[in-house]
């Protein structure tokens, strides 16, 4: 466990996916932090290293091999070779592959847990500029005009940390983000999402679907040792009658929801639900503090885009920095704020429409749905800005596409 400065450049509070990636980010610029954590990586109760699993997009790939983090992240991932969108009760479909695009792969999958493992390790090998602080919470956050203090509850002490400036990844509740009196807009979907792990009868062959049914967004994802996840939204009230309900009850109402593409479902993990809210915040900068990740913006899981984001707001944000003097200096987190502007609405525009759009069962829509399906197969342009999306692209960030094989 590392021992605590009295002051450092960058203090990071919350060394989830997002705080521990920023850290990685700003130690191959050479620039010195402190991550304090909450929970150890060990205790079941880390909440960013959980069962869950993230699809991780074509340019987040990129960004984690600027890292050096992409061989030990190909040992524990599963790469997505195919995306098959497509609705319950439906005809139309839409594919997306590697091969048309030109990459090797669209994405990758891996669990939270091992992600996280994949991050921590990579942290002993830049012990000199991390200062990786575990367990400590944060428990308040002053500043003035030269630097930021924290109070911090570690090993069992309070202690005074100084720093030029604070990042805040400390998750969408961040009840630091609250001590700085920056608002949040919440938008709540009255859904959850229903997650496992799960086997079929059939090899995924590295196929992700996305599958829009009655009741909500589904998406099955491939795994390392033929496992699939399940993101599958529900009315919040079905929620937890899908999380305690008997394992082969639970089969065949997905059997029922996704169709026979995987053959039968063999075998069911354990059963976890989320519930589906978004949130933004109002103002990434105030003072010397910035946010980064899930305490920024959290989204609805139906486009896989939650930390994909953040990834995108921790290689600008630490690009930015590297070239700085004072890490708190105002033109440089005004800067900050102003080049995640497009990307950060962007993709909460489309994320919650996408939301809305398929997540209602009136007919019309239903229509539009699946018209939208079948365009998307025929017309190649909408299916090329389909896929730049889903890669992680954007409309505008296609140039982050040059960095493939
Ligand atoms: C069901 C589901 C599926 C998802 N699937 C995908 C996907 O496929 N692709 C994708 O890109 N995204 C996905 N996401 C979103 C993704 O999980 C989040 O974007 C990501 O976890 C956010 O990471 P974070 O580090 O910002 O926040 P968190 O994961 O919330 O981490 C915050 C960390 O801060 C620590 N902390 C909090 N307060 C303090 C304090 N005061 N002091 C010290 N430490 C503190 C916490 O212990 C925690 O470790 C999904 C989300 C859900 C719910």
């Amino acid at each position: 466990m590392a021992s605590i400065n009295d002051s450092y450049p960058v203090a990071i509070v919350g060394g989830g996916m997002a705080g521990a990636s920023l850290a990685l980010a700003l130690a191959k610029r050479g620039v010195a932090c402190v991550v304090f954590e909450a929970f150890a990586l060990s205790e079941q109760s880390q909440p960013s290293f959980d069962d869950r699993t993230v699809a991780l997009s074509k340019a987040s790939l990129n960004i984690l091999a600027n890292l050096d983090l992409l061989e030990d992240l190909a040992r524990v991932s599963e790469a997505i070779k195919t995306i098959h969108v497509s609705e319950q009760g439906h005809i139309g479909f839409a594919r997306l592959s590697a091969e048309e695009n030109a990459v090797k792969q669209l994405g990758a999958v891996v669990e939270n847990w091992q992600l996280g493992k994949v991050l921590h390790q990579a942290f002993a090998k830049q012990a000199e500029l991390i200062d990786y602080v575990v367990p400590a919470k944060v428990l308040e956050l002053e500043q003035s005009q030269d630097s930021a203090e924290l109070t911090v509850e570690a090993h069992g002490k309070i202690v005074k940390v100084n720093a030029q400036l604070v990042v805040l990844a400390d998750g969408a509740r961040s009840p630091l983000r609250k001590k700085l009196h920056i608002d949040s807009e919440k938008r709540d979907f009255e859904a959850s999402a229903v997650v496992c792990n799960l086997s079929t009868q059939l090899p995924h062959r590295n196929q992700a679907f996305e599958r829009f049914t009655n009741d909500g967004p589904l998406a099955l994802l491939p795994l390392s040792r033929q496992r699939m996840a399940l993101v599958w939204s529900k009315p919040r009230h079905q929620a937890e009658q899908y999380v305690t309900m008997p394992e082969d009850q639970f089969a065949k109402d997905l059997e029922e929801a996704f169709g026979a593409r995987l053959g039968r479902i063999t075998k069911v993990g354990k059963r976890q639900s989320f519930p589906l809210v978004q949130s933004r915040a109002e103002t990434l900068v105030r003072g010397r503090c910035v946010l980064v990740g899930n305490a920024a913006q959290s989204l609805h899981p139906i486009a896989g885009q939650g930390f994909n984001l953040g990834l995108r707001d921790i290689s600008v944000l630490s690009e930015l920095l590297a070239g700085a003097e004072d890490y708190g200096d105002f033109h440089v987190l005004n800067q900050y704020q102003e080049l995640r502007q497009s990307d950060r609405e962007q993709t909460l525009c489309v994320t919650e429409s996408l939301a809305r759009l398929f997540s209602n069962d009136w007919a019309p829509l239903s229509l539009t749905r699946n018209l939208l399906l079948k365009t998307m197969d025929i017309v190649p342009s909408a299916k090329s800005i389909f896929a730049q999306q889903a890669m992680g692209f954007g409309f505008k960030n296609s140039e982050l596409a040059a960095n493939d094989e």
